[in-house]
């Protein structure tokens, strides 16, 4: 391996990933956390859907692509799918080859206040470990499910080497608000006015009618469509960033690992 220079939380992941999956990898791994809870960008409109990836991931793709977009995905390991589905695992490398931020929303989509601070490190090592071997990455920026992290979860997320961001407008998809309402609540961002509002892409219409709305509407306002990275400056979007392993036989979700029912 060649010598590399790593910040020293990237070294102790770096440690922790070897001693998990034993693969060597190439590191290149940029380094700022911001601490607290983010709820909002520095510039611009980062747009986001959490409980990544579901059956209509790749409509997502072409939309942003169309429209010379960026988005970030907040991903589960075991939510609604397997992340390991072979459809799964294309859809997150096609977004990942695209410059789409792929962001950690936990393994099973847990409440993270209700977790012992070892079941939230299983919880974390596991979905780093999926997009590891998945797309050769292990994310810098989680946003805890249902919004939920109080001032110990975010210490020991900050402590892991994670941005922890939350959303400033939420679309309302998850508990139900139409899309047109959905579309006003979003019409209503004024450049240069930052935003970063929280969709859910398990939601057919918040991906094929307030997406597809939005997008040119946010372009024509004078935004830029950014990643939560992008928009946070200088914030990391991986702790390390190296290559997709093969598949073989880890690569499952298993029945130790299922969430007891599909979660927002
Ligand atoms: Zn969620």
């Amino acid at each position: 391996m060649p010598s590399l220079k790593l910040p020293p939380l990237a070294a102790a992941v770096q440690k922790n990933l070897l001693t998990r999956i034993g693969e060597p990898f190439n590191v290149s791994a940029p380094n700022s956390t911001r601490v607290g809870v983010i709820t909002n960008c520095d510039t611009d409109v980062a747009y986001s859907f959490d409980d990544a990836p579901y059956i209509w991931h790749q409509e997502l793709n072409q939309l942003f692509a169309q429209n010379n977009a960026k988005a970030t995905f907040f991903v589960n390991g075991n939510n609604w799918g397997c992340i390991y589905s072979p459809e799964n695992v294309k859809a997150l490398q096609d977004s990942y080859a695209a410059g789409h931020l792929i962001g950690s929303h936990t393994w099973g989509h847990v409440h993270m206040d209700e977790m012992t601070p070892q079941e939230l490190d299983e919880q974390m090592d596991l979905i780093e470990e999926a997009l590891w071997k998945i797309l050769g990455i292990v994310p810098a920026v989680v946003r805890p499910p249902y919004g939920e992290a109080n001032a110990q979860v975010v210490a020991q997320l900050n402590a892991r080497g994670y941005t922890v961001v939350t959303w400033d407008v939420d679309s309302g998809d998850s508990v139900g608000v139409v899309a047109a309402d959905s579309i006003a609540r979003l019409q209503a961002f004024k450049y240069p006015q930052p935003h970063m509002p929280l969709n859910h892409e398990m939601y057919q219409s918040s991906v094929d009618t307030v997406a597809p709305a939005m997008l040119p509407y946010l372009k024509k306002q004078g935004y830029k469509m950014l990643t939560i990275a992008q928009c946070l400056n200088g914030v990391a979007p991986y702790k390390i960033v190296g290559k997709p392993q093969q598949r073989d036989e880890t690569w499952t979700c298993g029945k130790d690992h299922a969430p007891p029912s599909a979660s927002r």
